[in-house]
């Protein structure tokens, strides 16, 4: 469990995180969404004590990072893949690793085995390519066997196979009831891999709540239509009569919105044209955060231009 109470960061006059209050729960994977620059990495680097807090409380099962017995194995992260001392082989890292958090030998082939890397394991860290980097990074996080996981951007560099293979570890983590937050700018993938998000718009909280939920609230209700070929036209002018937006959809038929699925059917009925699909569909995770992180900033746009004397 991680919390965060009024967590607040400012860098000279520069807020980089403000007042941000969440709680990120065991047994789910948590998403932490937002554009370049929201504070997503500040907000880590404040969990794991490796930034100076300016207000606010951040815990991790209940205590601050700094007064945590052994951190290694309550929390592990991957903040930058490319930390790692280069002239050490693959092993030789995770060794030196387990042996200054008084962990045994054992545990290292056993993470080796787990992120895949057992083969390359004599071989230089410095040589290793991106993806393969980040599979050291997760082994390394992974080495304490802790509760609670902390990532910044962990498929970087991965190709589909990783990144498939990666969100079955992160489900499977979270499934053992661990604690998983993670960053991604890969909405797609973060939309397959996170239940529950948080989402921050320069510095502060936009959204906190469960994937399914955040897409269905705030999606554009939109329905995809489909008709007999001749009936199209005459059913693209009804709606548009009506009011509603009609445009084609990605692999044929209508994506209209503006009129609910039903109105639709009975417009349709009403003038005899037969309708072969009437689904409701939701916006992808991508339409829905972008939308509304536009809307922030063009929230505060408005903001400060109003402050401009
Ligand atoms: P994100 O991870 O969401 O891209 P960051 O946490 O890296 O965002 O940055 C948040 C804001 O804080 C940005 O405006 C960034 O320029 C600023 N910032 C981050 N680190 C520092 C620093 N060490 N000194 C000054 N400003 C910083």
């Amino acid at each position: 469990m991680i919390e965060a109470r009024e967590l607040t960061k400012t860098y000279g006059g520069k807020t980089a995180v403000d007042r941000l209050t969440f709680t990120v729960r065991p047994g789910l994977v948590t998403g932490f969404l937002g554009p370049n620059g929201a504070g997503k990495s500040t907000t880590m680097r404040m969990i794991l004590g490796l930034d100076t807090l300016t207000a606010g409380t951040v815990t991790v099962n209940g205590r601050r990072y700094d007064r945590l017995a052994a951190p290694l194995r309550e929390v592990g992260s991957l903040l930058d893949a490319r930390a790692v001392h280069g002239g050490r082989s693959v092993r030789g890292h995770l060794l030196g690793l387990a042996r200054s958090n008084a962990l045994g030998r054992a545990r290292v082939d056993e993470v080796l085995e787990t992120v895949g890397l057992t083969e390359v394991a004599g071989q230089r860290a410095r040589g290793l390519s991106l993806g393969m980097g980040q599979r050291l990074g997760i082994a390394a996080a992974l080495l304490g066997d802790p509760g609670v996981l902390i990532l910044d951007e962990p498929v970087n560099g991965l190709d589909t196979e990783g990144i498939r293979w990666m969100r079955d570890l992160l489900k499977s983590l979270a499934g053992q009831g661990r604690t998983v937050f993670l960053s991604s700018h890969l909405m797609s993938e973060m939309e397959l891999t996170a239940d529950h998000l948080i989402v921050i718009g320069r510095g502060r909280l936009l959204a906190d709540t469960d994937m399914r939920d955040f897409i269905e609230t705030n999606s554009q209700g939109a329905t995809l239509l489909r008709t007999a070929d001749g009936e199209a036209r005459p059913m693209r002018a009804l709606l548009e009569a009506k009011g509603a937006r009609v445009r084609p959809a990605a692999d044929g038929g209508w994506r209209v919105t503006g009129l609910p699925p039903a109105v639709i059917g009975e417009l349709a009925r009403e003038h005899g044209l037969a309708v072969h699909q009437l689904t409701p569909v939701f916006s992808s995770l991508e339409e829905v955060y972008t939308s509304m992180t536009r809307t922030s900033v063009e929230y505060r746009g408005t903001r400060t231009e109003e402050l401009v004397p």
